[in-house]
């Protein structure tokens, strides 16, 4: 077993070899612009970028005229959200979004309500899932987009998608969802799920960073959107700058291995995450399960420790890359706004720690890893007079 051990797949992943093998040939031997239509240099490019956006496309029922690559899932948000308040101003201001989305959907909803935008921010129930309902009571006159994340990138919890799908279409309201975490966790289907805009991250699945999509649908109703980015009208319009043929083929590529061994995979990793909870509970006691469990992406693990800090836990794992909630907020030193949405009392907020199973992952690092956390967590509650352990097994364990 090599140290150190990754356990932390929310924030990125490794690129699978595979995907690197794709993307080698498209730095060096094939570099050409997939723009320049007058040479073998750039037809080559080309046919490289319209392949991997059939395999983008395929991963989530989509066409590839549906895909418009990105720099990422950060600007896919802002795209849509943006994009589609901009372009359907004429309909109306509201949008209608989640307290536990991504900053990258937040702080845009933010900025709009600064221009006079509404935004009604839904809360998720203890169990880190929104109500359709909710979603439905929120909807007025003026709402033209839902905005609802698949699965949430701290506690794993996968959201209703279908049924919220099917009622932005019964009220003709655009839906927009981030699966930046459920590309290659879950099934999607665009279609199925009357999904209209929906943003994508390939490092988030074994491909590059900074490449992403925005799937875009083009028929019933075909989506229309402002851009954001001027130039020299790549992707149709909508995102211009030249295209980065290598990471474009390296997600194509990661998108096809993530749908094709989704099933083993899922299946794998779920049987590696349960297992280290299961060492965790039967070791520790006063460890909470923040988040749904039966709805939840199968590589997540969220767990509140009694009466320790998950930084201060962190610091004493050496040797294993844990998190204590999401990387992109880690300049913000502020408790967790999913942990916040969950309504957890405060000394559970600080004290949760995110296990992000992925798929190099092993049995042997499990055990490790559940190892060297029951010597932590002991030695920090040795010093704490916070926590006086009952003596009983795993005392209260779910928040459900
Ligand atoms: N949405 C979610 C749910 C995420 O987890 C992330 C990455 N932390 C993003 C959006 C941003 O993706 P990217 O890094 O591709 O900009």
């Amino acid at each position: 077993m090599n140290l150190p051990i990754y356990m932390d797949h929310h924030a990125t992943t490794p690129v699978d070899p595979r995907v690197l093998d794709a993307m080698l040939p498209y730095f060096t031997r094939k570099f050409g612009n997939a723009a320049s239509g007058n040479h073998d240099f750039g037809h080559e490019a080309h046919d490289a970028v319209e392949t991997a956006r059939g395999q983008v496309a395929d991963a989530i029922g989509a066409i590839s005229a549906e895909i418009i690559f990105t720099s990422g899932a950060t600007e896919s948000n802002n795209l849509a959200l943006s994009g589609v308040i901009r372009q359907y101003a004429e309909r109306g201001n509201h949008i209608i979004t989640t307290a536990i989305e991504h900053s990258s959907v937040l702080d845009t909803a933010r900025d709009l309500e600064r221009s006079g935008v509404t935004v009604t921010y839904l809360p998720v129930g203890r169990d880190g899932i929104v109500d359709p309902a909710h979603v439905q009571r929120a909807i007025t006159g003026q709402t033209v987009l839902i905005s609802v994340m698949y699965a949430n990138n701290e506690i794993g919890t996968i959201q209703p998608i279908p049924a919220i799908g099917a009622l932005a279409r019964a009220n003709d309201i655009l839906f927009h969802t981030d699966a930046a975490q459920a590309l290659g966790k879950v099934p999607i289907d665009v279609v199925a799920d009357h999904i209209d805009l929906m943003s994508l991250s390939a490092h988030k699945t074994y491909g590059p960073k900074g490449i992403g999509a925005l799937y875009l649908r083009r028929r019933k109703p075909r989506i229309r959107l402002t851009p954001m980015i001027h130039g020299g009208g790549h992707e149709r319009g909508l995102r211009s700058g030249t295209l980065p043929v290598p990471l474009i083929v390296g997600f194509g590529k990661a998108a096809e291995i993530a749908v094709n061994e989704m099933d083993s995979e899922s299946r794998r990793v779920a049987a590696l995450r349960d297992k280290l909870k299961t060492l965790i509970m039967d070791r520790l006691d006063g460890v909470t399960v923040n988040g749904s469990e039966s709805h939840r992406l199968p590589n997540n693990l969220n767990m509140s420790f009694a009466g320790v800090d998950g930084e201060s836990v962190l610091l004493g794992l050496k040797g294993v890359a844990l998190s204590t909630g999401s990387a992109c907020s880690t300049a913000e030193p502020e408790a967790s706004h999913v942990l916040k949405a969950l309504g957890l009392p405060p000394e559970r907020l600080q004290s949760s720690i995110r296990f992000g199973l992925g798929r190099f992952n092993t049995d042997e690092e499990v055990t490790y890893v559940a190892d060297r956390l029951e010597t932590a967590i002991a030695d920090l509650r040795k010093l704490s007079p916070r926590h006086h352990s009952t003596g009983s097994p795993s005392a209260p364990t779910n928040s459900n």
